[in-house]
């Protein structure tokens, strides 16, 4: 995982993130959730929420759509917060929480119709191996809604006010994730990765890549 510290993703730092989904981030979910819906309009069938934390974007997909989401992370921190949220929610059965490595899904080709991911991909090892992995994966008809925002402008201008207090080199870090040098380098791992259909949707509150198979 590329920009990762062994610590950002377990123990205190799961609890941190959980605390923050919780916190001065929890609106964006269903926002992003409304977003995914009226971008890819599948309602139903396999869904998989990649890197998916403590869980509250698949949980917010639940709330509005009829999928089968799997919440799938590479952290048994991540996943051990996760399970305890959806039991809190009444979400266990609706949304499952899968131990997986982005690199090598445990999924049939051909299996899932819509994938999503928020905030995940700036920290796969090799994104070009794991966009091939993604539409390995993909059901024909399928689409994905993968990368990383805040939901709106608004949205993302009230967040960084709140982590400015929370965490003062956020606003530095977050700023870099959605630069424009690296969302041309995205953009060319998915032509390394031979994406044959994709679209990209970006503006200032976040990247998303739509790949279409
Ligand atoms: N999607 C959640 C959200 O928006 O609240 C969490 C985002 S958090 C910044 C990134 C997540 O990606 C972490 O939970 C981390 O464990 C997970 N992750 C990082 N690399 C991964 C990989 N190779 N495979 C699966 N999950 C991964």
């Amino acid at each position: 995982m590329t920009e990762k510290s062994d610590d950002q993703f377990t123990g205190q730092g799961a609890r941190r993130m959980d605390a923050i989904a919780k916190g001065p981030f929890a609106p964006i979910y269903p926002t992003i959730a409304r977003q995914i819906l009226d971008t890819c309009r599948i309602r139903e069938g396999r869904c998989v929420d990649i890197g998916c934390g403590p869980g509250h974007l698949a949980m917010a997909l639940a709330a509005v759509s009829d999928l089968a989401i799997d919440a799938l992370d590479a952290s048994t921190d991540m996943l051990s917060i996760a399970r305890r949220n959806l039991q809190d929610a009444g979400l266990i059965g609706r949304v499952r929480p899968v131990c997986g490595d982005v690199h090598n899904l445990p999924y049939a080709d051909g299996s899932i119709d819509l994938i999503v991911s928020r905030g995940s991909l700036f920290f796969w090892d090799d994104r070009v191996r794991a966009f091939s992995e993604i539409a390995r994966v993909l059901r024909p008809g399928g689409r994905t809604f993968v990368g990383g925002g805040f939901g709106t402008p608004a949205l993302k201008a009230e967040i960084t006010e709140k982590m400015r207090e929370i965490d003062p080199e956020w606003e530095v870090k977050a700023a870099e994730r959605l630069s424009r040098g690296n969302r041309d380098l995205i953009r060319r791992e998915l032509e390394q990765a031979k994406i044959p259909a994709y679209k990209v949707f970006e503006d200032e509150a976040g990247f998303w890549i739509i790949m279409e198979k």
